[in-house]
């Protein structure tokens, strides 16, 4: 084996994965981490492109910057995965850290002792330190989304250190005197699985990138951009699917449905913009009277629901009515407006459709309208005659 062949060919591996990254990179320019995932493929192509230029050209190029454009290309992928996952880069002055306490021993094994063996250790000291640094941020994201893909490239990570740690001991066992241009099995096989584990991290990166970018999307969509809850398609969509499993448990389902009273007042006399800091402000209210267990979402302009899992008639009434005082006492909203809303409350029955028990609840709310506002109105059972309101 003749190492400038097989960094040739390392390189012209790396070189089609990053025309194959161009194109991902231009037609999803949104995706995080995309740039500092080339600038390590650029790293490593020119890394192994000095590498394979070794007695051609003076050892600075062909040892020193060749390893530390590889330690550079680790580097930007920490850079990378801490970019994807919003992480920030507390880790990075260390990185440069390991990679500065590394620059004497390596320079004394490159011009002093002139040790290949040597050379290697500190590759694989580096590597597996700053690949250590990509596993720890991979495996401390807290988003529950993407705990899987996070942790899937976590391991890829993890399989990064176990190479060098391997490459670095089993290659001083067995190795003891390797020839970089012709290296024996050993190193040969080492300096393949450490090829093929870095670019399984940044196709796994990619991936994961991927993954973020869905789940962003995915909540822009359920999201109301006003208050920040969800939104009523969302909520329609949890809707039928917690109906679904309650069918199945025979468990019940509390739905609060609420509407400000007398809204269209407050822009009248305050304008849009305030109108719209009071929704927001009743948002958060809303939010703080529920458990985070609860499903709260804006159902319309002034009027939001909310879902109560596992939640008797009693027990949703009881919510309602403590949300109700709640919102008649906030005496901080703008404009110093002080407001009141209706509630309607139903339980849902064996067998009804999402659409029936939302009209039984919408018909408890019309009823509290009806009735005077600032009440509470319970839907009992199917049917007109069943309301009662308190
Ligand atoms: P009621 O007690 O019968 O519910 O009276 P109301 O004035 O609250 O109800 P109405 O349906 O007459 O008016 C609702 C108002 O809510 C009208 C609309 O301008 C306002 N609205 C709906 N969505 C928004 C919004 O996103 N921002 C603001 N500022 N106002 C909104
Ligand atoms: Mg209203
Ligand atoms: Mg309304």
């Amino acid at each position: 084996m003749y190492t400038p062949y097989l960094m040739c060919a390392y390189a012209a591996a790396l070189l089609m994965v990053l025309l194959g990254f161009e194109v991902i990179r231009r037609s999803a320019p949104d995706l995080r981490g995309l740039r500092d995932l080339r600038r390590f493929i650029l790293c490593g192509l020119c890394g192994l492109l000095l590498l394979a230029l070794r007695l051609r050209a003076p050892a600075i190029l062909t040892t020193v910057a060749a390893n530390y454009l590889l330690f550079a290309g680790a580097i930007f992928l920490y850079c990378a995965a801490a970019e994807i996952l919003e992480a920030g880069r507390r880790f990075l002055p260390w990185a440069v850290a390991v990679c500065a306490a590394a620059l004497p021993p390596f320079l004394w094994f490159t011009y002093g002792s002139n040790s290949a063996a040597g050379r290697r250790e500190i590759h694989c000291v580096v590597l597996a330190a700053i690949f250590a640094m990509v596993s720890i941020t991979l495996f401390r994201q807290g988003r529950a989304g993407l705990r899987y893909p996070a942790r899937a490239c976590g391991w890829l990570a993890n399989g990064a250190i176990g190479v060098n740690i391997a490459w670095g001991t089993l290659g001083a066992a067995y190795g003891r005197n390797p020839n970089f241009l012709h290296p024996d099995m050993v190193d040969a096989g080492f300096s393949y699985l450490s090829m093929i584990v870095a670019l399984s991290n940044v196709v796994g990166l990619a991936w994961l990138s991927l993954c973020v970018h869905r789940q962003e999307l995915q909540e822009t969509a359920q999201t109301d951009s006003l208050t920040g809850l969800l939104n009523r398609g969302a909520f329609e969509e949890i809707l039928r699917r917690e109906m679904r499993r309650c069918e199945q448990s025979r468990s019940l389902l509390g739905m609060v449905l609420l509407d400000i009273d007398y809204f269209k007042q407050v822009n009248d006399e305050h304008g849009h913009l305030v109108g719209d800091d009071v929704l927001r402000r009743i948002g958060s209210a809303l939010r703080v009277g529920t458990r985070p267990s609860d499903v709260l979402a804006r159902f319309g302009g002034e009027e939001f629901v909310i879902l109560l899992r596992d939640a008797s008639l009693e027990q949703s009434e009881e919510v309602a009515e403590r949300l109700r005082r709640d919102i008649e006492a906030l005496r901080d909203l703008p404009a110093c407006v002080s407001l009141t809303a209706s509630f309607g409350v139903a339980v849902n029955l064996p067998g009804e459709s999402a659409g029936a028990f939302l009209h039984r609840a919408d018909q408890a709310l019309y009823r509290s309208k009806r009735d005077g506002r600032n009440l509470v109105t319970v839907h009992r059972s199917a049917g007109y005659g069943s309301l009662s309101v308190h």
